[in-house]
């Protein structure tokens, strides 16, 4: 299976040490950096599958950071959690206003970060602070339940609008097409696997005039999977 890879930004070099090691050895791939200005760097060239942030940094703050990187069209999307030696009620709320997913606490025991960052790649939500979700000049309003290229509006029927929510809030992740519809449909609903095809074939017809409709790849043999990186317009 692919390895998680995970940006840590954090200066307290025990803490990043801590982390580093206890982290690779539960499996994830690490990539860390000891203040925002390396992790933008970072960020130029890999795009982590989530971020953990300390909330305290030298320069740039950790929330800061977290309300730039929900500003970047192409690192919105990244799960953060960041870390806090606040207890207080009111960091976590600024926390997460900030846009982060999560938060934890200092000290903390490793168990406890890896059970929330496995609660936090599941949950997969990828929502910016305004509600939006963006793939170059295509936005998902989630309050509105709309979808937008550039100034066209995409009518979308119910379930054609929960599969394309599903697959832009899970990008980059393959899914079989039994997990699918574990996702989209009611349960108890007796649903086969061609369903699914041919709800992704009308998806993809909404969205061919504008090419988003190769976003979304058939990966042989496996499912499904909304891939960011190739075919991005809008930027
Ligand atoms: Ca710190």
């Amino acid at each position: 299976m692919k390895k998680i890879n995970l940006l840590i930004v954090e200066d307290e070099e025990a803490i990043r040490d801590m982390l580093r090691f206890s982290l690779t050895n539960a499996n994830f791939n690490i990539i860390d950096s000891e203040n925002t200005e390396q992790a933008v760097t970072i960020l130029n060239h890999r795009i982590p599958d989530l971020i953990i942030i300390d909330w305290m940094l030298p320069g740039k703050s950790g929330i800061e950071f977290v309300k730039w990187i929900r500003n970047e069209k192409t690192l919105n999307h990244i799960p953060i959690i960041m870390l806090t030696a606040k207890a207080e009620e009111n960091s976590k709320i600024k926390g997460l206003m900030s846009g982060a997913d999560d938060y934890i606490t200092k000290p903390f025991s490793i168990d406890e970060l890896i059970a929330r960052i496995k609660t936090v790649l599941r949950r997969g939500i990828i929502v910016s602070p305004s509600n939006r979700i963006e793939i170059g000049e295509m936005v998902l309003d989630i309050e509105r339940h709309q979808v937008n290229i550039g100034n066209q509006r995409i009518k979308l029927l119910p379930l054609e609008y929960k599969l394309l929510y599903f697959f832009m809030t899970h990008q980059n992740k393959t899914y079989t097409r039994h997990q699918l519809i574990d996702h989209i449909y009611a349960r108890n609903s007796y649903i086969d696997d061609r369903t699914i095809d041919v709800q992704i074939k009308r998806l993809r017809e909404k969205l061919r005039p504008y090419g988003y409709d190769k976003i979304i790849k058939t990966i042989r043999g496996v499912g499904y999977c909304l891939m960011r990186d190739e075919n991005e317009k809008g930027h």
